[in-house]
């Protein structure tokens, strides 16, 4: 079997088009004289020139042809991988070393700038097996000695990121889309004890974190120590001048338009900061009073239905910056964001973020690109705040007390039915961690148990009962009141 295959695997390697350059390269370099008997006026330039178009330099630098594969140019070199010529500078590869005298062992912190780099570094022998690129450099850093390899694992080509943004753990990760229905079948739950204890049982907690941008921890011991116990496990928290962490109790004369009876729209929170926290926790201690139901909508699925119904609105959003403000007497902050941040703010790339919060926005009165452009994002902007409030886009659920909701907030927008302080009272304990620590937090998850994590698959509400037993929340136990 494996001798009929063999030649079928090779196949795609030999016709690929190194073939060609391999066949025409010549291993000697022009001599001096070829190039003087071009009779130009700049015979050295000449030399360069035809050297930098054509030029093999692997005599010259190895003293021998490059192994299969390779090809040496003046200050970089090419390297087929899985069937494609990759073209890497000699600087930037010796900039990549990662060996033991490279970088710490154990702090992993590199001992060399990329400035100590000699411009005119160039290797001295190179050895490539498909697998892994060896180098030896002629011109090393001052202080490598001859003993110095630098070896690239293939994998290091492709993309050697620590957690690549793309990744099911990185910011542009893909995610899975809900809306209220989808929402009351398939909410994830887990029990304070297994969050904290289980390892197993925090990481799918955690990959349903990254796939829904929404959890929930119940069975959480009565203390207002406890946020800080959850938040801590995902990662420090975020401190800010509300505190490390804080409450939402209905107050006389609030600040924060969080803080009073009234209801509260749809938003995210802290869009005046240049870095709003990524995740957000509310920790239910008291809801005895009538109303004060949570409403969560996930808006990445409002903006990708609108990609697909209306592109043109969708691409406004991704030009249309609002502002946000605080604006009190101890803490002064004003920043500005896209409504839609996709990649590179191209709207054909995926979403980084949503920038969403009406009740925190400032004046746009002096944006030049606003007034000129003005009806068409003002068709925009209330397409997009009404596909919100649609019923079918809004997931409703009372916290009952020793529950707590983890949101993503730049994804989640969040909003409060008005409650009557007169009978009961409502105490929601809140902190936040930072987007960075939590995505760290996922990639920590997924080196330790990778199988959990790509497994894990949100499961529907026959599927949660199966899976859980009796006392998985389900729409009947946890939906809307
Ligand atoms: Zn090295």
């Amino acid at each position: 079997m494996s001798r009929v295959l063999r030649p079928l695997v090779r196949l795609p390697w030999r016709s690929i088009p190194l073939r060609p350059f391999l066949a025409r390269r010549s291993y000697s370099a022009p001599s001096t004289e070829q190039a003087q008997g071009l009779k130009t006026d700049y015979p050295d330039l000449n030399r360069v020139i035809s050297k930098r178009n054509h030029g093999d330099y692997s005599q010259e630098y190895l003293g021998k042809p490059a192994p299969e594969g390779v090809r040496l140019l003046r200050a970089k070199l090419d390297v087929m991988i899985d069937g494609e010529a990759r073209r890497f500078r000699y600087l930037l590869l010796r900039d990549a070393c990662k060996c033991n005298l490279c970088v710490d062992e154990h702090s992993k912190q590199r001992k060399f700038r990329t400035s100590d780099i000699p411009s005119a570094i160039v290797p001295r022998d190179v050895q490539w097996d498909g697998k892994e690129l060896q180098i030896k450099w002629a011109t090393d850093i001052e202080g490598w000695g001859p003993d110095h390899v630098s070896k690239y694992d293939v994998a290091m080509f492709k993309d050697h990121r620590a957690n690549p943004p793309k990744s099911d753990t990185g910011k542009m990760r893909r995610r899975f889309l809900w809306d209220k229905k989808t929402m009351e079948g398939r909410q994830y739950w887990v029990s304070y004890e297994d969050y904290m204890n289980d390892e197993t049982a925090f990481i799918t907690s955690m990959r349903h974190l990254a796939l829904m941008g929404i959890i929930f921890v119940k069975d959480i011991p009565d203390s207002r120590e406890m946020v800080e116990k959850i938040a801590t496990k995902m990662g420090p928290l975020r401190n800010t001048f509300y505190g490390p962490t804080w409450d939402v109790r209905s107050v006389p004369e609030a600040k924060n338009v969080a803080y009073t009876n009234v209801s509260l729209g749809f938003h995210m929170d802290l869009m005046y900061m240049n870095e709003p926290p990524g995740f957000q926790l509310l920790h239910c201690l008291e809801n005895s009073c009538d109303g004060g139901e949570s409403l969560f909508v996930d808006s990445f699925r409002v903006a990708d239905s609108m990609r697909w119904r209306c592109p043109e609105r969708f691409e406004d959003l991704t030009k249309l910056h609002l502002n946000y403000e605080y604006n009190h007497k101890e803490h002064i902050y004003n920043n500005s964001w896209p409504v839609l941040e996709t990649e590179d703010g191209d709207p054909k790339n995926r979403i980084v973020h949503v920038n969403y919060s009406p009740p925190f926005q400032a004046p746009i009165i002096l944006d030049e690109d606003i007034h000129a452009n003005w009806p068409g994002y003002r068709r925009a902007l209330t397409a997009f705040a009404s596909e919100i409030e649609r019923p079918y886009n809004v997931f409703q659920l009372k916290l009952k007390p020793g529950e707590c909701v983890i949101f993503e907030n730049r994804r989640v927008l969040h909003a409060r039915n008005q409650f009557n302080t007169e009978q009961g009272k409502r105490w929601l304990a809140g902190a936040y961690v930072d987007e960075d620590a939590v995505l760290s937090t996922f990639r920590k998850c997924r080196n330790v148990q990778y199988h959990t994590w790509h497994w894990t698959r949100i499961l529907g509400p026959r599927d949660a009962i199966n899976a859980a037993g009796e006392g998985e929340a389900t729409a009947e136990n946890h939906g809307t009141e």
